[in-house]
C-alpha cells in the first residue's frame, strides 16, 4: 500500500498529476464532479484534496476529517474554502496564487489590442458578409501612455511588455517602494488623480478591497483625458459598471476591456449592450499553460507537504501553532490584528517592519527553520506580516509566503527581543515605517486571555482588535468627541466602544468601534467636524 492517499475533486491538469504519482509514495483518485453525501463518506480516508472553484470545502464537510491534513487550491481564489473550519482542525490550506500571472498578462494586453483596434467588432462585421473598413478606425498604443493601477506581479509584467510596444509607462501602487517601480522602468505617480489625467489607456491590477472597489467611478473619469481606454482583467467591482457604461455611451472613454464583473455571470450589466466594450467571461486564467502552471505548483506543494519538505503558499499555519502554549497562540492572534491594523492606519509605501517581543514568555527561540521553510523568524513576526500585507494584496499573503512576499517589496523585516517594556510583563511591540510615517503598536494578553491592544504610538489603549472601528484623531477640544456620537446615533449606527487617549502634543486618538457598517456619507460627515485630524474606517 502506498503511504499517502490524495483525492483530486476538479479537473487538474494532468502534468500536476504526474508529479504527484512519479515516485509511486502518493496513490491520485481524481473524482472530478464528486459531490456530497459521497464526498462527507470518503474524505476522511485521503492525507490531501485537491479542489479548483467546483469544490466546496466547508465546516460539515469537515467535520469529521480523519486523515485529512492539506487542502489544495489550483487556483488562487479560497472563497469555496473555509478556512477557519480548516485551520480549527489542524488542515494546511494551501493555493498557487503565481500560477496564472501570465494567462492574465497576456489577456491584458490581448483586450488592450482589441480595445484599441476594435478587433472582435472587425471580425464579426466581416463574417456578417460585410467589407466595412471605415468603421474599424482605431488607435495606435506607440507613444501612447499607458496608467498601470496596481504594479504587483500582473501590473509588472504588463508593464514591460507594453513597454515592447514603445508605450511609456506609469503607475499608481502606494504600497510599494519607488525602488520597485524603478527597476522596471516605471514612473510610480503619488495618486491616482496624477495618473488619470496622463494616461491614455488605465489598467486596473489590484485585489478587490474596501479601498480598490469603486475605485474607478463618474467622478475619476471625469479626470481622464477624452478617448481614454479602460482595462479591468482583475476583479469585478473595481470600475463601476453604471458610471463606465455612461461615459462609454457619451464617448468619453473610446472603448473598455472588461474580463471581470460586479457579478459573476452578469445578469443585467448594461457594458454588455454596448459595441465599445470588449468583454470575456473571466478568462483570465485560463490558458493551458497558466493551468498546467498551477497544477504543477499545487501537487508540488502537497507533494512536498507529504513528505515533510518546504512549500510556499501556505494561507494557515496550524502545525506552527499547534507547536504554541495556548498564551502564546493568542498572541500568535494577536500579532496578526496588529499588523492588520497597521496596514489601515500607517499611510505610506511600507519600508521597515519591526516586531520586539517583550518578557519571559517569549525567552524560548519558536525559530521557523523547525517548520522547513528557508525564514528564522518567530512565528509572531510571521504573523504580523500576513497580517499587515493581507490587507493590500488579500488572498495571494499566506503565513508561509508573507516573508518573502516582504522580501520581494523590498521591505526589511527586523525582530528582536527584550526583558521588559514600560510596566508590561509581556508584550510584542509591532514597528512599521514608510515613506511617509512612523506607527507603533503595541499589544498584550492580560489575565482574561483576551488580546488587547494597549499602546499606539504615545496614545494607551485598551482595545480588543475585533470588528469594525471607526479611528479617528482629533485636537484635543471639548465637543468633538460628542459630535462624532452624535453623527454615529443620527444614523442608527450604536457604538459599542469607546477607547480615547490624549498626548501631550493637543491630539486626541480615538478607537470607536460599532455595532454596523459606517456608509462613506457618514464617514465624510465625520471628516467635516471641525478639529477633526483624520477619520477612517478600520476591519480587523
Ligand atoms: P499582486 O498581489 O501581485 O499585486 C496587486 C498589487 O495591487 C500590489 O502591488 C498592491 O500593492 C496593489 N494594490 C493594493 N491596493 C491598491 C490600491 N488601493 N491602489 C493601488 N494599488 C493597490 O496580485 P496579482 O497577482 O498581480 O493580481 C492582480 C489582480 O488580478 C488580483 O485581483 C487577482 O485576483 C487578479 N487576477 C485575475 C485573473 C483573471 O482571471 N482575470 C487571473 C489572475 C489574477
Amino acid at each position: 500500500m502506498k503511504p499517502f492517499k490524495v483525492l483530486v475533486t476538479d479537473n487538474v491538469a494532468p502534468e500536476g498529476l504526474d508529479i504527484l504519482t512519479r515516485d509511486g509514495t502518493i496513490e491520485a483518485d481524481v473524482r472530478p464532479g464528486i459531490k456530497n453525501p459521497e464526498l462527507a463518506g470518503i474524505i476522511g480516508e485521503y492525507d490531501a484534496i485537491i479542489t479548483r472553484s467546483g469544490t466546496a470545502v466547508t465546516a460539515d464537510l469537515l467535520e469529521k476529517p480523519g486523515k485529512l491534513k492539506i487542502i489544495g487550491r489550483a487556483g488562487v481564489g479560497l472563497d469555496n474554502i473555509d478556512i477557519e473550519a480548516a485551520s480549527k482542525k489542524g488542515i494546511i490550506v494551501m493555493n498557487a496564487p503565481t500560477g496564472n500571472t501570465l494567462a492574465a498578462t497576456e489577456l491584458t494586453l490581448g483586450i488592450m489590442l482589441a480595445a484599441a483596434r476594435k478587433i472582435p467588432l472587425a471580425s464579426e462585421s466581416l463574417k456578417s458578409g460585410k467589407w466595412d473598413r471605415k468603421k474599424f478606425m482605431g488607435i495606435q498604443l506607440y507613444n501612447k501612455t499607458l496608467g498601470i493601477v496596481g504594479l504587483g506581479r500582473i501590473g509588472t509584467n504588463v508593464a514591460t511588455r507594453a513597454k515592447g510596444f514603445g508605450m511609456r509607462v506609469v503607475a499608481f501602487d502606494p504600497y510599494i517602494k519607488k525602488s520597485k517601480a524603478d527597476a522596471v522602468g516605471v514612473t510610480l505617480r503619488d495618486t491616482l488623480e496624477e495618473l488619470l489625467r496622463e494616461a491614455d489607456v488605465i489598467s486596473f491590477h489590484t485585489p478587490l478591497t474596501p479601498e480598490t472597489k469603486n475605485m474607478l467611478t463618474k467622478k475619476e473619469i471625469e479626470l481622464t483625458k477624452d478617448g481614454v481606454i479602460f482595462i479591468n482583467c482583475a476583479r469585478g467591482g473595481i470600475m463601476n459598471e453604471n458610471d463606465l457604461y455612461e461615459a462609454l455611451k457619451s464617448g468619453k472613454v473610446f472603448a473598455a476591456g472588461v474580463d471581470v464583473f460586479e457579478q459573476e455571470p452578469p445578469q443585467s450589466s448594461k457594458l454588455l449592450e454596448l459595441e465599445n466594450v470588449f468583454a470575456t467571461p473571466h478568462i483570465g486564467a485560463n490558458t493551458m499553460e497558466g493551468q498546467e502552471a498551477v497544477a504543477v505548483i499545487i501537487a508540488e506543494q502537497v507533494y512536498n507537504a507529504l513528505h515533510g519538505k518546504p512549500y510556499q503558499n501556505a494561507v494557515n499555519i496550524p502545525f506552527m501553532k499547534s507547536t504554541l502554549t495556548e498564551r502564546m497562540r493568542l498572541y500568535f492572534d494577536l500579532a496578526e490584528k496588529m499588523g492588520k491594523l497597521a496596514a489601515q492606519i500607517t499611510p505610506g509605501r511600507p519600508e521597515e517592519i519591526r516586531i520586539v517581543m517583550v518578557g519571559k514568555n517569549f525567552e524560548e527561540d519558536l525559530c521557523e527553520r523547525k517548520f522547513d521553510v528557508p525564514f528564522s523568524y518567530q512565528p509572531f513576526t510571521i504573523s504580523a506580516m500576513k497580517g499587515f500585507l493581507g490587507v493590500t494584496l488579500k488572498e495571494t499573503v499566506g503565513f508561509i509566503n508573507a516573508p518573502y512576499l516582504a522580501k520581494d517589496r523590498n521591505i526589511d523585516v527586523e525582530e528582536s527581543k527584550t526583558d521588559h517594556f514600560d510596566k508590561y510583563n509581556d508584550l510584542i511591540v509591532f514597528i512599521v515605517k514608510t515613506d511617509k510615517t512612523e506607527n507603533t503598536l503595541a499589544g498584550t494578553v492580560f489575565a482574561d486571555n483576551v488580546g488587547r491592544i494597549v499602546l499606539y504610538n504615545r496614545f494607551r489603549l485598551d482595545m480588543v482588535p475585533e470588528g469594525t472601528f471607526l479611528h479617528f484623531r482629533i485636537f484635543d477640544r471639548p465637543g468633538i468627541v460628542g459630535k462624532v456620537g452624535t453623527i454615529l446615533g443620527n444614523n442608527q449606527i450604536n457604538i459599542a466602544g469607546l477607547e480615547l487617549s490624549r498626548q501631550t502634543t493637543g491630539e486626541e486618538a480615538g478607537f470607536v468601534s460599532v455595532d454596523s457598517p459606517i456608509p462613506e456619507k457618514v464617514l465624510d460627515d465625520i471628516r467635516a467636524i471641525d478639529g477633526m485630524i483624520e477619520a477612517r474606517i478600520i476591519k480587523l
